[in-house]
This record gives C-alpha cells, structure tokens and sequence, in this order.
C-alpha cells in the first residue's frame, strides 16, 4: 500500500465514511446487487477521503472486514481481513459500527446483518440529518425497493436542505402544496438517462420554471454549469 499518505491519522468523519460505503456495498452484496469496488473508493476519494490514495482506502476496507469477522458478522466477499489494524483505529470502527446498530453477536444469535445495514445506513443518516448515500448506478439497481427506498431518502433530503428556496434562481417556492410545504421540484444535473447517479451531489431542488430551463431552454448547458459553482455540493459526473 502507499504509505505516504499514511502519516496522518484517520479523523472520525473519515473513518465514519468508509464504514458508511462499506455497509453500503455489503447491503447490496446481500441483495445480489451488482456494485464496483472501484467506482466506490473513487467516490470516496472524490468526496470525505480525498486526502487518501487509492490503496489506503482500500486497506481500510479490508480492516472493516476484519473487524465484522471479530464481531462474529459476515464481511464483503471481495475484502479480505487485514488484520494489522492498530487497536485504537479497530475500537473506532467498532463503535461506529455500533452506532449504526451493528454489534457483536451474542453466543447463538442469528446473524442480523443482512439487507438491513442499508435500511440502517439510509434510516441514521435521515435522523442525524447527515447526506444519505444515495444510488450510484440508478438503472442497474434493479431492486425496486431499495431503488425507491434510496430515491426518496435523496429526495427528501434535497428539498428539506433547499428550505423552500429554488436553488436554480434564489427565489422562494411559488406555492406552498397540498401537504403544506413548499412547492419545488427535484432535478438530477446529470440526467439519470445520460447515466446520472440519484445521490446529493448529483440531484438539486427548483421552481417549476428553473426545472423547465433546465430541460428545454436554448441556454440549458449554461444554465447547469453555474449550478456547479453556485452549489458546493455538487460534483460534475
Ligand atoms: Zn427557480
Ligand atoms: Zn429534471
């Protein structure tokens, strides 16, 4: 592995990242999912470990193997156990794991850890008012309950974070709706069709009119391209 990278500690929010991809991919292994390992660490790298090389956060996949196989879970078929992991980096990811309500199985327990991690993952990050992970590759996730499970966790958390305002024009919602909020529209930067991912770096809340621009106006690709500025979520797919 690349060392170099290496000096510094993990922070928290770093460690907390990778556990979130890891169970992540681990939901979707269960669920016969396809999902790439390597489109994962590139995201992560794009995203929360962008001080990280590639190698190292692939390591510290394979540390989180290790420490679901000490607490007597299943690990990702394709992350082997390093073991080697310091004992403070291993406590750290423990109690990360358990905060997202995965412990040590008790002699006889069954084995929890199934398609629930992902409800876990989607369901903390909802009550903590962090970003929901979203759907990397919307059409291959053929699951339609987690597709629509997914969907509705980056939709809902767009339009709560847009707090009623159009991030196309900066103005508020022109109506409020019939369940009493404000009336906008969620739009995927990259269409979905074009191969867009439904996650929050991807997906912004708009008025009727910004959403129409978006899709029919004669200065469209401009019109998007200040999104990448204006909004520091977004990253360009
Ligand atoms: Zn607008
Ligand atoms: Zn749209």
């Amino acid at each position: 592995m690349d060392t170099s990278k290496e000096k510094t500690g993990w922070s928290d929010e770093e460690l907390e990242a990778s556990v979130d991809a890891y169970l992540k991919m681990f939901a979707l292994e269960q669920q016969n999912q396809p999902f790439k390992k390597a489109d994962e660490n590139r995201l992560l790298r794009e995203g929360p470990l962008s001080k990280r090389s590639a190698s190292s956060v692939e390591y510290r996949m394979q540390n989180i193997s290790a420490v679901m196989e000490q607490l007597g879970q299943q690990r990702i078929t394709g992350y082997v156990s390093a073991k080697n992991l310091g004992s403070g980096v291993s406590k750290r990811i423990k109690e990360i794991l358990a905060k997202k309500g995965i412990k040590a199985l008790r002699k006889g327990e069954q084995r929890a850890v199934t398609f629930t991690a992902l409800q876990l993952v989607e369901v903390t990050a909802l009550q903590q008012n962090e970003a929901p992970v979203g759907v990397l590759n919307p059409k291959e996730t053929t699951s339609t309950v987690v597709r629509l499970a997914r969907a509705q966790s980056v939709k809902k958390w767009v339009l709560k974070h847009s707090q009623g305002i159009c991030e196309g024009c900066g103005q508020t919602a022109p109506f409020v709706s019939a369940n009493g909020r404000p009336f906008l529209e969620v739009h995927h930067v990259k269409h979905l069709i074009d191969g867009g991912t439904d996650r929050i770096c991807n997906t912004v809340a708009l008025c009727p009119n910004c959403h129409r621009r978006c899709h029919h106006s004669s200065d469209k690709k401009e019109f998007t391209a200040e999104f990448y500025k204006k909004i520091e979520r977004l990253r360009p797919e």
